[in-house]
């Protein structure tokens, strides 16, 4: 039997989309301007700009550990702290990088069933002290869609924003998987960043199709003072920016970051509602992007792994089968034929002892 051929065990599994690697091609003529002084990175922040609706500045870094924690550093002191859900990427997946990079800045969690923060969660956090001995709050990250594939509503952006403002905080977007957010939620990408009170967004590209790069973009123009500094100093600041900046361009220009984002959240769709009616399969999580959170005995999940499928079950031991801009409709199809297969025998195999115990 031959393994399938394609894998949907991360978004980053997916190679480089046709418009992304074609904007490459075309970068890749001639000599041009270093360290984003080129006409290519010109354009590509003109994009954002255009795409946003507003005279934001756009940073372009390697990755999204990067973008946020540059990002989160950009806004603090050291002496400060960054309110998170406790399952943010930020305080699960950036190896402190957050802390490191603003020189000590706490991060403060607040557990939520699926990932989001709430006003009433930000508020208890922010008003649990006042007093010198604990590092004083000064900004909220949250991230769009979550980890767990749930997207914030315009409306509870705006009401977290709102709850910032009256706390005094910033409120910073990690968006490694924004675009699939806008799709959901067929939505004007400035109406859940900066018309929703965002004020620094940290955009993927990776995720969406580019093989390397995340835009941070400051609609607080105030806020990127120096963060050109910041980026060098980081390491992440591209002498031959060129090739990070005309990927954006080529994904931006004709829609192609959208575009992308909504086939991965359909094909997300497709594996949710033909694995539905299967006894034995529970979704952790509502399918609202690219994400399915599958929960399904351990002896379904090994027959799977078995069957050649990768996934991981770092999050409440569901399997989890992420979705991206090349992924097939008919490979998506085939994993859940797999999945029907792997739940029919061990339903068999209960249907018999229960027949033994009766017997
Ligand atoms: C993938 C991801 C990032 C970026 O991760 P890198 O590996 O550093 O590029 C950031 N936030 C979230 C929520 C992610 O899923």
């Amino acid at each position: 039997m031959t393994m399938p051929a394609q894998q949907f065990a991360s978004d980053n599994y997916a190679g480089i989309c046709p418009e992304a690697w074609a904007a490459m091609a075309q970068a890749n003529h001639g000599s041009a301007p270093a360290y984003g002084d080129d006409d290519w990175t010109q354009k590509a922040a003109d994009a954002f700009r255009t795409l946003f609706d507003s005279r934001c500045e756009v940073f372009f870094v390697f990755n999204g550990t990067a973008a946020n924690s540059l990002a989160l550093a950009s806004l603090c002191q050291s002496y400060h702290s960054v309110i998170c859900a406790a399952s943010a990427h930020v305080e699960t997946d950036e190896c402190g990088a957050p802390e490191f990079f603003s020189n000590g800045s706490k991060l403060l969690v607040a557990n939520s069933e699926d990932g989001k923060l709430t006003p009433e969660a930000i508020y208890m956090i922010a008003q649990s002290r006042k007093d010198i001995h604990f590092p004083k709050p000064r900004v909220v990250t949250i991230t769009q869609p979550t980890e767990t594939g749930q997207v914030y509503s315009i409306d509870e952006i705006r009401a977290i924003s709102a709850a910032c403002r009256d706390l005094g905080l910033k409120l910073h977007m990690d968006g490694a998987r924004f675009a699939h957010a806008c799709a959901a939620l067929g939505c004007d990408p400035a109406d859940i960043s900066w018309r929703a009170g965002v004020d620094v967004l940290c955009m993927g590209g990776t995720k969406g199709g580019m093989a390397v790069g995340e835009a941070v973009i400051f609609f607080d123009t105030d806020l990127a003072q120096d963060f050109d500094y910041r980026c060098k100093q980081a390491g992440q600041l591209a002498s031959k920016m060129r090739f990070l900046a005309a990927p954006w361009l080529g994904i931006l220009s004709g829609g192609a970051w959208l575009r992308h984002a909504g086939h991965a959240n359909r094909c997300a769709q497709t594996l949710a509602q033909s694995t539905a009616d299967l006894p034995g399969i529970d979704l952790l999580y509502p399918v609202q992007v690219n994400a399915v959170f599958m929960r399904a005995d351990p002896v379904i999940l090994e027959r799977l792994r078995a069957l050649g499928w990768r996934f991981y079950t770092f999050i409440g031991g569901a399997a989890r089968f992420m979705f991206a801009w090349d992924s097939t409709i008919d490979t998506v199809e085939r994993l859940a034929n797999d999945i029907r297969h792997s739940v029919a025998p061990l339903h068999d195999e209960q249907d018999a002892d229960q027949a033994e115990h009766i017997r």
